[in-house]
């Protein structure tokens, strides 16, 4: 922005600057699915996984295996109805 740069230039090197990569989500994912990451961190990672059909791929498994659990299909959780 001070820069007055022509704008494709500037917003490459911001996208790189937010870039994270596949490790780093893959190392979030669990706080992503369960909501405990920041905002800003949250963030990236979502937009990681729109660019990214692997990680896409995934989450989408790792997501439904945890909604199996907590609809009660794991044994240790549901059995001793604590
Ligand atoms: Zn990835």
């Amino acid at each position: 922005m001070s820069q007055g740069e022509p704008g494709s230039a500037g917003a490459s090197l911001e996208l790189a600057r937010r870039w994270i990569g596949c490790r780093e989500v893959l190392e979030s994912l669990y706080d992503y699915l369960d909501g405990e990451l920041g905002p800003a961190r949250e963030l990236r990672v979502a937009r990681h996984l729109e660019a990214c059909a692997a990680c896409g791929a995934r989450v989408r498994f790792e997501r439904s295996f945890l909604q199996a659990i907590r609809r009660g299909r794991a044994p240790s959780a549901a059995a001793t109805g604590r």
